[in-house]
């Protein structure tokens, strides 16, 4: 396996000079992505250093987050990564923002829903405590994004997740994810995936984790519906619990999308395979 040691990471960053250097890389990279380049004294400039021996130094232990060539400094891939990171918003816990109204309904109580930032998570919520779930989308993308866009593109990207997933992809870290169909205390089924290289889980609906495959999206589509970009939390089948247990030995569990009168069938067993599809 790759070694992540993140511990070096952060120590390459955990001087304020360092950050200075990065952040004023990262400009030149925004201002001019074809010519990202900084002549040393742009740099020395943009830093606000005067001694040499003091960059030489920071610019060292930069390491690899930074290319230095003939035309001068740059962010390297790995070093846009980290910035890209840390510019994403994902690491203040500060930040918040809405809440927007959003389509769809609360599963538990059928009030209205909307989207709010707080404590370092997108919530989706009716504002009872104890009905929010939490969206893995970072404060760029609510910033960034035409408010006419932003339901869309949140929904593509939590319907991506659960199409990760199902192909054994941490959306974490793209690492390898293993799991299977796991019974809730509740009596229902999900999804539960574990990646070893982040140890992030990975608990799904087993609705949201089918939201990608080719058949659920072929039976939307043939209704000129694009489920990729619909909200799971709208889509019935989506719903914790639409699953029905066809046989517990081996396991096989089946969800129902239906749609316009339409209904398709999948069976998965316990590795979350679809086994068998029927429509009707
Ligand atoms: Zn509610
Ligand atoms: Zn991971």
């Amino acid at each position: 396996m790759h070694g992540v040691d993140a511990t070096e990471v952060f120590e390459r960053v955990s001087h304020p000079t360092r950050v200075e250097i990065l952040d004023a890389l990262a400009s030149a990279q925004r201002d001019a992505p074809a010519d990202p380049w900084l002549a040393y004294t742009e740099l020395r400039e943009a830093v606000g250093i005067r001694d040499n021996g003091n960059l030489n130094y920071h610019l060292d232990q930069l390491g690899d987050l930074v290319v230095k060539e003939d035309a001068g400094y740059r962010l390297s891939r790995v070093g846009m990564g980290l910035v890209g990171t840390a510019s994403s918003g994902v690491l203040d816990t500060d930040w918040t923002w809405g809440p927007v109204d959003v389509p769809g309904e609360c599963r538990q109580c059928g009030d209205p829903l909307q989207l709010r930032y707080e404590d370092g998570v997108l919530w989706l919520t009716c504002d009872t405590d104890g009905h929010e779930h939490g969206l893995w989308v970072p404060p760029s993308l609510l910033e960034a994004h035409p408010e006419d866009t932003l339901v869309e593109r949140i929904a593509f990207l939590e319907n991506r997740w659960g199409e990760l997933t199902r192909r054994g992809i941490c959306s974490e870290c793209q690492g390898n994810v293993d799991g299977e169909l796991t019974r809730l205390e509740d009596g229902g089924h999900h999804f539960l995936g574990h990646c070893d290289r982040c140890g992030s889980q990975h608990g799904l609906p087993v609705g949201l984790f089918l939201v990608g495959h080719p058949d659920v999206q072929r039976f939307y589509y043939e209704h000129d519906v694009d489920v990729r970009s619909t909200p799971y939390w709208t889509l019935d089948f989506c719903r914790p619990g639409a699953e029905t247990v066809v046989s517990t030995d081996p396991l096989r569990v089946r969800v129902d999308v239906t749609h316009d009168g339409d209904t398709l069938s999948l069976t998965l067993d316990r590795a979350g395979d679809v086994v068998a599809t029927d429509r009707s």
